[in-house]
This record gives structure tokens, sequence and C-alpha cells, in this order.
């Protein structure tokens, strides 16, 4: 689906379930650039949508948001599909993840469980010369239309916004939110970084997009600006809840979740929308836990 003048939305599919990961494929006058690739389990989908708008062999660039298995598990095996042309850029800390991913996919299992890992699937090794980091602000040209990178750590240390121009669209990732039919909620699973993410909000607002896609899942109705308050609302909103209950004495994480499921419509609705996808399941919670442990300073 066409999102802007040079942006595709391409909806990945996992295990056959619609609406949970996009990608974005960004189409200059030289080059092509995919920010994300979903899975290693979604491959055959995403490259069947990618031919039909492009001829996957020339894609020149994957520019991945950060390296969990759902954004970039599928990279390597993509390269190593298309051929000897397209580099993957990263996040300078993910580069040695995406050459040998024996210590992402142990952290994934530690992270998900073993099953759901096995599903999205292990991310396959390739040779360094693929793999290239790139740099706050670095601006990558394909033609009429420019890709810059911020570095917007929180959810992961080494999570990368992409903005595209002219089109003035910020891919943001996992560092904004999980948004569905105009609700959100964090995207804060252990080990969250609470100040560093609403910082890196920060650094996307400075920027002024005109909007917002986000990875789960599309892109957001509303202006750039307000969906970007709107996330950095939402987690100052769920910070203060869980604050507010372990001053009251109440400790138990699963207790406050509950509690923030009666009173938060928004994170209801998408839980709602999510749980049957396995992939997905006990995301909002996850997300809790991690602003939990972060400001009650527990290490899990
Ligand atoms: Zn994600």
């Amino acid at each position: 689906m066409k999102i802007s003048s040079h942006v595709y939305q391409i909806d990945v599919k996992p295990l056959g379930y619609e609406r949970q990961i996009a990608v974005y494929l960004v189409v200059g006058d030289d080059y092509s650039l995919l920010i994300d690739t979903g899975p290693r389990c979604s491959l055959e989908t995403l490259y069947s949508e990618l031919e039909k708008i492009i001829d996957p062999k020339e894609l020149k660039y994957i520019a991945l948001t950060h390296i969990h298995l759902d954004h970039g598990g599928g990279a390597t095996s993509l390269v190593r599909r298309i051929g000897t042309n397209t580099r993957i850029l990263v996040h300078p800390r993910g580069v040695k993840h995406l050459i040998d991913p024996s210590k992402l996919w142990d952290a994934a299992i530690r992270v998900l469980g073993r099953e759901v890992a096995e599903l999205q699937g292990r991310p396959e090794p390739i040779s360094s010369e693929y793999v290239k980091g790139i740099d706050d602000y670095e601006n990558i040209d394909i033609g009429g239309v420019v890709v810059k990178a911020i570095h917007t750590p929180g959810h992961a240390p080494h999570h990368v916004v992409y903005i595209v121009h002219p089109d003035n669209i910020a891919v943001t990732g996992d560092a904004v939110a999980t948004y569905y039919d105009g609700r959100l909620h964090p995207v804060s699973p252990p080990p969250f970084k609470t100040e560093l993410a609403l910082k890196s909000i920060d650094k996307i607002i400075a920027e002024k997009p005109d909007k917002v896609a986000v990875s789960h899942f599309g892109l957001a109705l509303e202006s750039g600006i307000q969906i970007l308050e709107r996330a950095k609302r939402k987690i100052i909103e769920w910070k203060n809840f869980i604050e507010e209950q372990v001053r009251k004495g109440i400790q138990d994480p699963d207790k406050i979740y509950k509690m923030l499921l009666e009173v938060d419509e928004e994170t209801m609705y998408i839980v709602k929308v999510r749980e049957n996808n396995p992939l997905f399941r006990g995301s909002a919670y996850k997300s809790l836990l991690g602003i939990y442990y972060d400001i009650v300073g527990k290490v899990k």
C-alpha cells in the first residue's frame, strides 16, 4: 500500500496474521531502501510483496530500526536470497549481532521464550561486508529521496528511526508506540529505559515529521506532532500510574497491570486486537513490566 509519494507500507503477515508487523519500502530515483524486514518466518510474504513493487534484486539497502527478531530477523536471509548488491544498515551496536546472531538468539529465547522465538525464526549469520553501522543523523541518498537516521535509544539501545524526505514521514519502529485504529500504548518491554525513550521521542519531534508510521501497526492517522506528543504522554501516564500503585504498597506487577487495563481503554482495545496472535500475546503486559522494572529499579 502506497502511503506517500515514495513510501510503501507492506504487511509481512507473520504466520498468516494480518496487521501485526509493517515494514516500509522507500523507492528513490536511483535505488530502493527497505526499512525493516520482519522476522525470518515471513520472508516469503515479504519477497512476493516486494516483487509487486520493485525487482528485489535491485534493492540497495535494508535499513533496520533495530535488531529484534520481529524487525530485523529476516534481514540476513533476504540478503542471502537476493544476492550481492544489498547492504544492511543498522545501529553500530547491532552490527556484530547480525554477523553472528548467536547472542541475539540466546537473548530472544530468554525474552520471548523458545516457542515464540522458534516461530519467528532463527536469524542466519552473514559475512561482515554486507553490514554497515549507521551514524546518528546520517543521510542516505537514494536519488531524489533522502532517508535520515536518528538514533533513538529507549526501547532498545540499538534503535534507529528513519525520516524520509521529501515525504517528511518518520518510520519509527518501536520507538514511539504500538498503534491500532487511533489507540496507542508504549512499546516498553524490559530492559526499557523510560527517560531515554522520552528524549528519543523529543529528537523525532524536533524533526517535525508530517506523519509517523510505526511497526505495529502502520501509518498513524493523526499528524506527526500529535501522535508523538500523545505517545510521550502515554509513557508518562503509565509511569505515574505504576508509581502511584507502588507508593500505595501494591508491588505485584500482575495486579498493577490488571488495574491499568480497567482504567486504560486504549490499551485494553489493543490487547483485544492482538491477543489471538501467539507472537504478540502478552505484549502490553511486557510493556508495563519494562516501565515497572525501570522505575522500581529492579533488575529482571
Ligand atoms: Zn517490535
